[in-house]
């Protein structure tokens, strides 16, 4: 049976996507696919909420992934019914890995020569018994993702470019790699490197296209031997992008992806995983307590620990609707989660009214690395998932209770 409420009225806690905002997003990444040439695909580490992957194949290349499950839900909710990319990269593969992955992948990136040197051979024969010969198309086709040392993302955490980053392959170990022969394509060829026919970088979060046209500049000086090989049909530009927000430079981004495609004669993929999902969402959930100590303190069915982890981890205050800076409005609040953890703090908020038991709170932005972040620390129970329709009425699409805890332990 299917439960159609207000989202007023639906219990907490709720994970709310809105589709009018998802779809706006994707109708823009659309548009700059379009203009662009580039293929732009869902990275699902940010959202994986799949009952939407029918209406995001409107308008999307397909999905990437960091593994083998994301991969396969990729693959199984939008590659094989809406004949979409799949594309996967991580920082290592075993060979089970591998054997699931062959089948399902359009592209497989690798983080290490080693890597690509332990499973090539493996895929060369795949090539080769699947009808599809080397040097033709292959499918899939195989990456490298090259670290070009250069990253103007603040937050350690959240940089690939950090100093002992395990992510990306340096200009330095390509050369070893390569006896430091000059990079031509008769050494490519007769190299190691044989099969590979793309780049991918992934150096950006939560930036603007300025950052990203410094990138390429530094990657065409260091990369460009590589890049203009003919066997180098591929350039993925990674995630990070905030393609969807009302100030990012399209015009800018579209632009230098066709002159990356004409000079080089590539196609460019982007996989932005929060441009899809932002503010596509929000996170509701219920006043259980207030207690006092030196502030008043709200205890909420929702938790930082266990919900919105990135709350904790970059960390940052989420926006919460009807709410203000700490003593703005004659009410200010620590709005804190129901775990033993003293930490689980969301932040301090005003409001006009005081809070009271029962009284509901949307926090927005909540639809990206929330849902695919949650966990039962504490058993705390997992928020139920809704998607909001344009025309108001929000549908309940799954609910989880003591066995999701159980199930895991
Ligand atoms: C995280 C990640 C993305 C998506 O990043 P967003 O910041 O969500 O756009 C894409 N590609 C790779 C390799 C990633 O690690």
């Amino acid at each position: 049976m299917v439960t159609r409420l207000s989202i007023t009225r639906i219990p907490t806690p709720a994970f709310v996507i809105d589709m009018k905002a998802l779809r706006k997003n994707a109708s823009i990444l659309k548009d700059v696919a379009e203009q662009s040439g580039a293929h732009i695909l869902l990275a699902q580490k940010a959202y994986s909420c799949y009952a939407t992957y029918p209406e995001l194949s409107k308008y999307l290349s397909g999905t990437t992934a960091s593994g083998y499950h994301e991969a396969r839900l990729g693959y199984e909710e939008m590659g094989r019914p809406y004949r979409k990319e799949t594309h996967v990269y991580a920082p290592a593969f075993t060979t089970e890995d591998m054997e699931a992955l062959l089948p399902i992948c359009d592209h497989i990136v690798f983080n290490s020569i080693a890597q690509w040197q332990m499973h090539r051979e493996r895929i060369y024969e795949y090539w080769n018994t699947s009808g599809i010969g080397l040097g033709s198309s292959e499918r899939p086709a195989c990456g490298l993702r090259i670290n070009p040392e250069y990253s103007e993302i603040e937050t350690e955490i959240y940089n690939p470019c950090a100093k002992g980053s395990r992510l990306g392959i340096l200009r330095n170990a390509l050369d070893q790699a390569l006896g430091n022969a000059p990079v031509t394509s008769d050494s490519w060829d007769a190299s190691i490197f044989t099969g590979i026919s793309g780049l991918h970088f992934h150096t950006h979060c939560e930036q603007g296209f300025e950052p990203l046209a410094r990138t390429i500049k530094v990657i065409e000086e260091r990369f460009v031997d590589l890049l203009s090989l003919p066997q180098i049909k591929w350039l993925n530009l990674g995630g990070g992008h905030h393609i969807t927000k009302d100030d990012y430079d399209r015009d800018g981004l579209i632009s230098e992806v066709k002159r990356l495609s004409e000079k080089y004669n590539v196609t460019v993929y982007l996989e932005p995983g929060e441009a899809v999902a932002i503010d596509a969402g929000c996170l509701v959930g219920t006043v259980l307590d207030i207690v006092e100590n030196g502030m008043k303190i709200a205890i909420l069915d929702v938790s930082a620990a266990c919900h919105m982890p990135d709350v904790l981890e970059m960390p940052y205050r989420p926006p919460l609707y009807n709410s203000y800076e700490p003593d703005e409005k004659p009410f200010t609040y620590r709005l804190a989660g129901n775990t033993c953890l003293a930490g689980d703090v969301i932040g301090d908020y005003s409001f006009e009214k005081e809070l009271k038991v029962g009284d509901r709170l949307y926090f927005g932005d909540m639809a990206m690395y929330t849902m695919v972040k949650d966990n039962t620390f504490n058993g705390m129970p997992l928020p139920s998932i809704w998607i909001l329709e344009e025309n108001g009425q929000a549908t309940c699409y799954k609910t989880f209770g003591y066995e999701d805890f159980k199930s895991r332990l």
